[in-house]
């Protein structure tokens, strides 16, 4: 069996074990469901008072009772009648009895506690040894606000301690990580009540978010695009042509302009097309690719509201290529050499990819779709890099590549696509006179890399612990003197390190040395420049890393040089 199949059949028998104790502790409760879930198990039931966090290690402890009592786990099929009957004071699993299929539903019993259940168990109880309960939360029965609320417990098993230790620490660290912590702490940015779900960003935030730009600049200049800035608000006719209106409606959000009707837009495709689509095109300008930094207003639901994460406004690194359908493979090639870049830069080792391929509702021929097809496949497998196959989950107007991303948490984000678009070519009737003088229609190529800015930095904030890599960091360096006799020879080296464009801050306080240090480390600056009086007597300087490592009597100009290697 697979590790994974192998860690549910354990986590399902905690979930019992959890039940058990529940149940012994609170002789009055009513069990519901108690699934295995991808980061442990949780168990709902109906008690008859509510749970409190203080509560869970008395469980807890209850659990490892049983667990070192070793009581075997039986299972066995059984009778419709005869679960009505064990089960009769349990509205909830009389309610299942009956959505069991057949005639028999399967029963598991420890000891004298006895629980609804297909089977598939560790074989007694004292084989679930390393759990710990995560905590509690509100849930419905069925998943349903119209039902009865119910408590839900929380929590994981692995087969060893370490596997446990490893993942408390994981999930002490993604808390103490958590961008939203940290966005707070290093002033980075912050949500206010005056505008639920828009984030504000401050000084600092706004440079890093400055610095994510300037670097896609950088490769859109060196690749040939061209940046383009469409309007905010535009008129709902055009919505209601892209099809926005009638599949986007929900989300989006709308105002009156001289008593029209005018959206907000959620996306930044409809008005890079107006340009295309401004004067007749000829192949000679294929592939045309217009960039813009939309920035787009979404509406979403409060409650999936989420830090940076999960925003109602935030802006795209949106691109649109508008290419032949022969230029399609050479125009991913170059996305994804973008896209690999941009990745390397920020530190992601480990990049998925994944190919969506045509649905069973589509547009556009056969024949279109098994060209792009055929194009995306070539490119990915010229990368030598194994790729999911996800046939059936394009979008209804073409195939797209996934790129996936893990964090240092080893977590998984979606961030980049690559969308191949037969779709609005043709609604907006897009063309350009070919080699031949006939007009024909372009393939449009979405791309966005980044995703989101909001979102990347949040999963950027996290992925670095909050110690941002020196190209990124909003303060690259803080200048700091040992003495106040030091000061005049600090501004001097500080002016320098300003004028070379780098991100640089003087102390001017007259802390103790030590205490200026502190504070630099807890701004999470990744360089120091300490001078003392032997730095002022050299007309020298003196690095102090991050981590503690030194540099000591280094020239002015061999720092400038390190940075601009970094900044790169
Ligand atoms: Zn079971
Ligand atoms: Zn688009």
């Amino acid at each position: 069996m697979e590790q994974q199949k192998k860690l549910e059949v354990l986590r399902h028998s905690a979930a019992h074990l959890l039940a058990h104790a529940v149940l012994e502790l609170f002789p009055d409760t009513l069990l519901t469901i108690g699934p295995a879930t991808e980061e442990g198990f949780f168990y709902d039931a109906l008690l008859s008072r509510s749970l409190k966090e203080e509560d869970l290690p008395t469980i807890e402890k209850r659990m490892q009772e049983l667990s070192l009592k070793n009581f075997p786990i039986e299972h066995r099929q059984i009778s419709k009648q005869e679960a009505r009957e064990i089960f009769k004071d349990n509205p909830f699993k009389l309610e299942l009895i009956e959505g069991i299929p057949g005639e028999t539903v399967g029963l598991s019993s420890q000891d004298g506690f006895r629980d609804l259940c297909r089977g598939g168990h560790e074989a007694s109880t004292g084989d679930i040894k390393y759990f710990k309960l995560l905590g509690l939360s509100g849930s419905y029965w069925r998943a349903n606000r119209e039902n009865q609320p119910l408590q839900r417990i929380h929590g994981t098993a692995f087969f060893t301690s370490q596997d446990l230790v490893d993942f408390e620490t994981r999930r002490e660290e993604a808390q103490l990580y958590d961008h939203r912590r940290l966005g707070r702490q290093l002033e980075y940015f912050s949500f206010e009540e005056e505008a639920v779900g828009f984030p504000f960003f401050f000084p600092k935030g706004k440079a890093v978010l400055n610095v994510l730009v300037s670097y896609m600049r950088k490769l859109y200049a060196e690749y040939d695009y061209q940046e383009v800035e469409t309007p905010m608000i535009l008129s709902d006719e055009l919505w209601k042509r892209s099809g926005h209106y009638a599949h986007y409606k929900d989300n989006m959000y709308f105002t009156t302009v001289d008593e029209q009707s005018y959206a907000i837009k959620p996306m930044n495709c409809p008005g890079s097309i107006l340009i295309y689509k401004h004067r007749p095109r000829s192949y000679r300008e294929l592939p045309l690719k217009l960039a813009e930094f939309g920035h787009v207003h979404r509406h979403e639901l409060s409650g999936v509201l989420h830090g940076l994460l999960r925003v109602r406004a935030f802006t795209q690194d949106d691109a649109h290529i508008y290419c032949t359908v022969d230029q399609v493979e050479e125009e991913v090639r170059t996305i994804l050499n973008i896209a690999f870049r941009m990745l390397h830069k920020c530190e992601f080792a480990s990049v998925d990819l994944a190919l969506a391929t045509k649905p069973a509702k589509s547009m556009g021929s056969d024949e279109l779709w098994d060209k792009a097809t055929n194009s995306l496949k070539a490119v990915l497998e010229g990368y030598g890099k194994p790729y999911v196959l996800k046939e059936g989950e394009g979008a209804f107007y073409g195939p797209k590549i996934e790129i996936k991303i893990k964090d240092a948490m080893n977590r998984e984000w979606q961030c980049g696509t690559v969308q191949i678009d037969f779709f609005q070519s043709d609604n907006f009737d897009l063309h350009y006179i070919s080699t031949s003088g006939t007009r024909e229609r372009p393939v449009i190529i979405h791309q966005a890399l980044y995703g989101s800015l909001e979102r990347f930095f949040a999963i950027l904030l996290e992925h670095f612990k909050g110690n941002l890599p020196f190209w990124l960091a909003p303060v690259q360096i803080m200048v700091l003197t040992i003495t106040d006799a030091q000061k005049q020879y600090a501004q001097e080296v500080y002016s320098a390190l300003k004028k070379h464009g780098l991100r640089v801050n003087l102390d001017r306080s007259s802390d103790q040395i030590s205490s200026k240090i502190k504070a630099a480390q807890l701004e999470k600056v990744p360089w120091m420049i300490v001078i003392g009086q032997k730095e002022v007597d050299a007309g020298t300087v003196s690095v102090r890393y991050a981590d503690g490592k030194q540099m000591l009597g280094v020239a002015l100009e061999k720092v400038l040089s390190m940075a601009d290697e970094l900044n790169r």
